[in-house]
């Protein structure tokens, strides 16, 4: 046998092998538990679970545990996050047992852009933001997808204008991925039910009116009329506000 029989398939034979995996889906999972065990049933750790510690990923989680344990758990440490993260990072890693694989941002490309923009660069234009998504997030992202023929996330359709299309099951073609999405239908209420039901941590920011929380200088806490993102880069428009984690 040659030594390319060992290799790994390359990024382009795993989209080919994704897309006609979608296709031959019979039908598309409706309930949550039954997207996760599709997620483990087809790809197992082959699938990673994306987790940024928020209510959605927390329900993930623990979901997971139950219905799709074989799952790769990873998160991106941006190096900017607010300690309340941490701490419900660590007490869910306790609470559930994780193993979580944590990424974060190669050294050389934070130390240049601080070096040459300065520490809040993100505030200076879009793209200076998306700059500093690009290597606190995405490049972390493609490193922790390397490999991978599938992601689970925690996106639900009507967290913001940028997610109203969101399946549960579909090709992520930024990515190069098939993306699961259990909780596409939920709404902010299932979510919160859940986490009560189970007595389950959550970020203590969310006691203070943050919704969406990444990292902490790019979040703030909104008020009650205000869509679930609006404390996200609060001052671009709308359609600006995701990171290239999600690209449609
Ligand atoms: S959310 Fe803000 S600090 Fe975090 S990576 Fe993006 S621009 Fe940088």
């Amino acid at each position: 046998m040659s030594a390319s029989s060992f290799s790994s398939p390359s990024p382009t034979a795993l989209a080919q092998d994704g897309q006609a995996w979608l296709r031959d889906l019979p039908e598309r999972p409706v309930t949550a538990a039954a997207v996760l065990a599709l997620a483990e049933q087809s790809f197992g750790a082959g699938c990673a679970l994306a987790t940024s510690f928020g209510p959605e990923d927390v329900v993930l989680l623990h979901l997971a545990k139950e219905h799709a344990p074989s799952l790769t758990v990873f998160t991106l440490d941006t190096g900017r996050l607010p300690p309340e993260t941490y701490e419900v990072m660590e007490e869910l890693r306790q609470a559930l047992g994780l193993t979580i694989a944590t990424y974060a941002p190669e050294r050389a490309a934070v130390e240049a852009l601080v070096t040459e923009q300065g520490f809040f660069s993100f505030r200076h234009s879009i793209e200076a933001r998306k700059a500093c998504c690009q290597i606190r997030k995405v490049e972390p992202l493609r490193r922790a997808l390397a490999g991978k023929r599938a992601w689970v996330t925690g996106l639900r359709r009507e967290q913001s204008v940028t997610r109203t299309e969101l399946a549960s099951v579909e090709w992520d073609a930024g990515n190069g991925l098939i993306k699961f999405s259990p909780l596409a239908s939920w709404s902010r209420a299932d979510v919160w039910a859940h986490l009560r039901e189970h007595r389950l941590p959550y970020n203590r920011l969310h006691d203070v009116g943050y919704a969406s929380i990444g990292c902490a200088p790019c979040t703030r806490a909104i008020r009650p009329y205000e869509d679930e993102r609006a404390g996200r880069w609060w001052w671009e428009s709308p359609e600006h506000r995701e990171c290239g984690l999600h690209q449609k």
